[in-house]
């Protein structure tokens, strides 16, 4: 069988974004199904060795919360009250339903592949664990305490991607608030002018001044100590904003250094954290004067800036909003109240206390959980890293080690090529995940497993038929090997971009049959990415790659286009936009359907689809395919077959040198169709490889067959018609074969009816056994046929110019494509031949 990988043929090896299993499969996944599947036949037809792995990633936060709407549960006390293993069966079921139907779609779209790699098995959780294993013993997976953006209705934190997706950032702007302080004091040899003035600060998010612990200055900025005239209030402000913050009626009294504020000190105006006495002014490298006054409120748990500065001046790290964003509710003013809501009461606060300056809106965008809607709050809580910052330099080489498809030269990478810019927050505080594979006992003692067998051997029982998932796995306790204490697994879970991108890798491994932590698996020649990129699947394989095999899991890398809406729109569930597969593939046929993904436009640009779209491919391309095909059964019944097919009842047909010039021409037709058809699909070019196709279908219906419907008529009785039969026969050959991997259903139908009305010895049964044809030599245009053509446009002659001829009939010219005729003559361009007539009369 093709399917049967043939011992010594060389690998080629085509991987894919693994969908998520949180829903349904829409018509992109229709889309990069078709694309792997139609160069995955092609290269089993040229002889290579092909796996059809595909990968499902059924893990995570996006499951979760599917799952919590529909038992009409929300956020982890519901969940808990449910119960943490019912539902985590729930996951499990509604992974396995949405990975099912990804199947099943597959399946219709004739798509070869073996059963998926799904992240939730067992084995791929192990193999999971072997990679952060290594990653831990390389020290590039850390636990520590951060400031992180997290989402307190899933109450977990997330990672720069979840922030990057295109629903993360709803709401913009807001109501903000200029703040005075009153200075307290001055260090020593300070400007004494500066006594009894006031700190203006300006920030958007007023509840952070709850939290505050100290006020930020750049040392190297000049701050003005302002006056208004007539008036005996003075406030510092940074010189560069004096006009933007206090308007033109102010003056600068004096000039003052950062570095001569820093180490002031203020009152606070609301004094939540408890902490009697007045708070610090220190420098900060960070503060900028931009859009503010050029002093900054730190509140050290909620920024990471505030954070450092913290850890540097020895401020109070004070965190009084609980794990559901709430305020602790015994807080005065603010107690109970959501964070994102406390800004209107910590404003009304502040004006009470007569430190409101002025209240102004801003632009500035809140972030919101893509998943749920709640305001995001970047918070100091302890969490586990890859650090990718400590591994730019590798990432950076691991990344250019990849090519891109088609090859586009310069530097375009697409937009989630990297993500060394940051640490990558790995860890859930959730349910649904492959757990993290530690286990910490009380002296704080980490011991990581890398297998079930090994975590067997620490716990000192067989937990060979574990499921490895919360919350089974929570209750095995291992002795800590360093100090013999019980240690339990630590809580979290991992964030399931990691899975799947590591899927790839463990793929790869797989397909060697190597053992766990071994490397030498088989690299993906290609691997096609999804234009849309939400999930930053790309940059895990890539930092996953450079961490831990230290090599790329692909050589090369193909950003599919998305599939738009019929007016150009991304599809999307906020839009109602999105277009059911399956019912397109009942109406138009799953090869209708296939063309369309494959071949009506360039791989990566996005395409629009229109049902007339598919309506004309059913209809006219493989329409006139079929047509084709039907035409000469018919007469291959009728009228008989040239006895060179195998069968005896007719005259043999000439060999293709000596056959009528319109036989010549359509099969010199045929020879440049797979030249050209092979290596537009070879360079990623597919769409020029559809366009040949339909362009050689249409000659051959509208021209070759009419022009030879009288020996057609004649079948094999006669040489002519003999000729004009193997001819025709030829063609559907080459054809159904270079069709079978982009519309398989049609060409396998046509192949068989081929066969079994015209079979030639040795052919296989499917067209899917067959191989790739070979494109022979390419005779030019017999002198004979020239002539006929030029008494058939009524010109003296037709000559065949080479592209490096053209210009000579071609002036120049940046705004046209083609560029501009030379002065006599006319030109004109399709599919990307040129015809250029002398348009001098002959007199
Ligand atoms: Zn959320
Ligand atoms: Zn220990």
């Amino acid at each position: 069988m093709a399917l049967a990988r043939k011992a010594g043929r060389p690998p080629w090896i085509w991987d894919c974004e693994p969908p998520a299993a949180s829903g349904l499969p829409g018509i992109q996944y229709v889309s990069d199904q078709a694309v792997t599947d139609a160069y995955r036949r092609m290269k089993v037809m040229q002889g290579f060795a092909v796996p059809r792995s595909g990968g499902l990633d059924c893990h995570g936060l996006t499951v979760e919360v599917a799952v919590e709407r529909k038992l009409g549960l929300s956020g982890k006390p519901d969940i808990e009250a449910y119960g943490l293993e019912r539902f985590n069966a729930r996951c499990r079921e509604s992974a396995m339903r949405h990975g099912d139907a990804f199947s099943d779609l597959s399946t219709r779209l004739g798509a070869w592949q073996d059963a998926e790699c799904r992240t939730m098995e067992a084995a791929f959780i192990e193999s999971v664990w072997s990679s952060l294993q290594q990653l831990f013993d390389a020290g590039l997976l850390e636990r520590s305490h951060r400031v992180t953006t997290y989402c307190p209705r899933c109450q977990t934190p997330l990672s720069a991607y979840d922030l990057a997706h295109p629903d993360a950032h709803v709401n913009a702007g807001g109501s903000g608030a200029l703040v005075r302080f009153r200075l307290a004091g001055v260090r020593g040899g300070a400007n004494p002018r500066l006594h009894g003035a006031d700190l203006l600060v300006w920030t958007t998010k007023p509840w952070r001044l709850v939290c505050n612990a100290a006020i930020a200055v750049h040392p190297h900025q000049v701050y003005a100590l302002a006056r208004q005239a007539g008036r005996d209030d003075r406030v510092i402000v940074a010189e560069a904003c004096l006009a933007d913050v206090l308007g033109d009626d102010w003056h600068v009294a004096a000039r003052i250094g950062g570095a001569e504020l820093a180490g002031a000190s203020y009152h606070p105006v609301l004094d939540f954290a408890g902490a009697d006495g007045p708070r610090p002014v220190v420098g900060g490298y960070f503060v900028t004067v931009g859009r503010g006054t050029g002093l900054q409120d730190l509140a050290p748990a909620f920024g990471a800036d505030d954070l450092a500065a913290a850890v540097t001046h020895d401020l109070p790290v004070f965190d009084p909003i609980l794990q559901d964003g709430r305020f602790a509710a015994d807080l005065p003013i603010v107690g109970g109240a959501f964070f994102a809501d406390a800004d209107k009461i910590v404003t009304a606060a502040l004006s009470d206390a007569g430190a409101l300056v002025a209240t102004r809106q801003h632009e500035d965008p809140s972030p919101q959980c893509w998943r749920c809607g709640t305001p995001l709050l970047s918070r100091a809580l302890s969490a586990w890293y890859i650090r990718c910052t400590s591994i730019t330099d590798k990432v950076r080489a691991t990344r250019d080690r990849i090519a891109r498809e088609p090859a586009t030269g310069g530097d375009q990478r697409p937009a989630d090529w990297t993500s060394d810019e940051a640490d990558w927050v790995v860890s859930r505080t959730r349910y649904w995940g492959v757990p993290l594979p530690f286990w910490e006992c009380s002296a704080g003692h980490l011991t990581c497993a890398g297998s079930l067998a090994e975590l067997s051997e620490l716990a000192g029982r067989d937990l060979a038929g574990i499921d490895p998932h919360r919350p089974q796995l929570d209750e095995v306790i291992i002795t800590c090997p360093q100090c013999g204490a019980p240690a339990p697994r630590v809580p979290e879970v991992l964030d399931a971009r990691y899975d799947a991108g590591w899927m790839p890798f463990a793929r790869q491994r797989q397909a060697a049959g190597t053992a766990l932590g071994s490397d030498n698996g088989p690299q993906a020649r290609v691997v096609a990415a999804d234009a849309g990129h939400a999930n930053g699947w790309l940059a895990a394989a890539m930092t996953i790659g450079a961490a831990t095999p230290g090599r790329p899991a692909f050589s090369s890398v193909l950003c599919l286009g998305a599939v738009l809406d019929d007016s150009g729109r991304t599809m999307s569930r906020r839009l109602g936009n999105l277009v059911e597969p399956l019912p397109l593939i009942e109406r138009y046929g799953a090869d209708a359907v296939r063309w369309f993904c494959t071949v009506s436009a360039p791989l990566s640009a996005p395409k629009a689809l229109s049902e007339a779209e598919l309506e004309h491919i059913a209809g006219t391309v493989l329409g006139t395919y079929l047509n084709t095909a039907a035409f000469f059964l018919d007469f291959a019944q009728t009228a008989g077959r040239p006895a060179s097919t195998g069968s005896q009842d007719g005259l043999r047909a000439p060999p293709p040198s000596a056959r009528p010039l319109a036989d010549q021409w359509i099969l010199s037709e045929l020879q440049m169709l797979v030249a050209e058809v092979t290596a537009g699909l070879e360079e990623f070019k597919t769409a020029a490889a559809g366009a040949r196709i339909a362009g050689f279908l249409d000659a051959l219906w509208t021209w070759y067959v009419p022009a030879s419907r009288g020996r057609f008529g004649d079948g094999a009785r006669t040489v002519g018609g003999a000729a004009a039969m193997a001819t025709l026969r030829d063609c559907l050959d080459v054809l159904t074969r270079i069709m079978a991997p982009i519309t398989p259903f049609l060409a396998d139908y046509v192949w068989m009816r081929l066969q079994e009305c015209d079979g030639r010895p040795g052919a296989p049964d499917s067209v899917h056994l067959t191989s790739w044809p070979a494109a022979d030599e390419i005779p030019g245009l017999p002198a004979g046929l020239r002539e006929q053509v030029a008494a058939q446009l009524n010109v003296r002659s037709v000559q065949i110019v080479s592209p490096d001829q053209e210009p000579t009939l071609v002036s120049a010219d940046a705004g046209s494509e083609s560029g501009r005729p030379r002065a006599g003559w006319a030109i004109a361009t399709e599919g990307g031949e040129m015809v250029a007539l002398d348009v001098a009369a002959d007199l």
